[in-house]
């Protein structure tokens, strides 16, 4: 017994010193230029705004890969070695990461930077999605700004600046758009999932979606019947549909019902190459003519 104690100790010892290997040739296999900080996030959108305030200043790693559905994702091992070797970690809040509370008890740099970004929002209860609503976002991204500041308070004129020109592509983007939403009649869309609550508050709209706030998966079918019901009723000529989410279930409602099926952007993922000004931008036109 006592022997395979030992046996214990030294297999971790010897994985405690690849570990430290391990790091350097990390740092040098993805070529991290030490000059610039080292931020990860938990996923897109937060890089969006991390990289549209530090620019080149900062090295931004995403811990849910593009093209994952990052409501049921779950971190491995060498996510939680990313985080521990960054300079600050970002993530949403709102349970959007359900799985963050375990990673933070679990980092070993106990003087690691934690962030996050919805604090402060004005927050509908179990809706994480405000990176999608204009006013919510801008709520993270002064946090992200306020943060990167307190890391590095030689740049903040940098950050500040960056900061405003991105508030204000914002700011203009509600500004014009709101009062054309206004002058609509009707003010219902359907989409893949119930991503659009901050968005809809921002304008006066309503969504219904084929799946819910946390995209559990193909809905009933009672639910799409439900669904095409309120879409005779709504008069709704444009199901809008997500990468990652049922596009079948959207295609077969479109079709019931003679509608065109668009597509829209949770931001979720990188999609389309397209940053977020553009998707945010190309999501409210759709959603605008769709509705005219
Ligand atoms: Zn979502």
């Amino acid at each position: 017994m006592k022997n395979k104690v030992n046996i214990i100790y030294i297999i971790l010892i010897i994985i405690s010193f690849m570990f430290v290997g391990c790091n350097k040739f990390y740092e040098k296999k993805l070529n991290l230029d030490s000059s610039k900080l080292r931020i990860v996030v938990s996923f897109n959108p937060l890089r969006e705004f991390v990289e549209a305030i530090g620019k080149d200043k900062v090295d931004v790693q995403v811990i849910i890969p593009d093209g994952t559905e990052p409501h049921d994702f779950e971190p491995k091992a060498k996510d939680l070695f990313t985080i521990n070797n960054a300079d600050m970690f970002i993530y949403n809040g709102l349970n959007m990461e359900s799985w963050v509370n375990k990673v933070v008890e679990n980092v070993d740099n106990k003087n690691l930077p934690i962030v996050e970004a919805s604090k402060g929002c004005n927050y509908i209860d179990n809706d994480p999605h405000v990176w999608l609503g204009i006013t919510t976002a801008k709520v993270e991204v002064l946090n992200i700004k306020n943060e990167l500041i307190k890391i590095d308070a030689k740049n903040k004129e940098f950050y500040e600046k960056n900061c405003s020109v991105f508030l204000g592509k914002l700011d203009s983007i509600l500004t014009s758009y709101k009062p054309k939403f206004q002058s609509l009649n009707n003010k219902n869309f359907v989409t893949g999932h119930a991503a659009f609550a901050y968005f809809c508050r921002d304008f006066g709209l309503k969504q219904n979606s084929v799946e819910g706030v946390f995209a559990e998966g193909e809905p009933t079918p009672n639910k799409v019947k439900e669904l095409v019901q309120y879409c005779r009723k709504n008069n709704v000529k444009t199901i809008f549909t997500e990468e990652m989410v049922s596009p079948k279930v959207s295609e077969t409602l479109a079709k019931e019902l003679n509608a065109e099926v668009k597509t829209i952007y949770t931001i979720e993922s990188k999609e389309s190459g397209k940053d977020y000004i553009e998707c945010m931008e190309e999501n409210i036109k759709q959603v605008y003519y769709s509705l005219k």
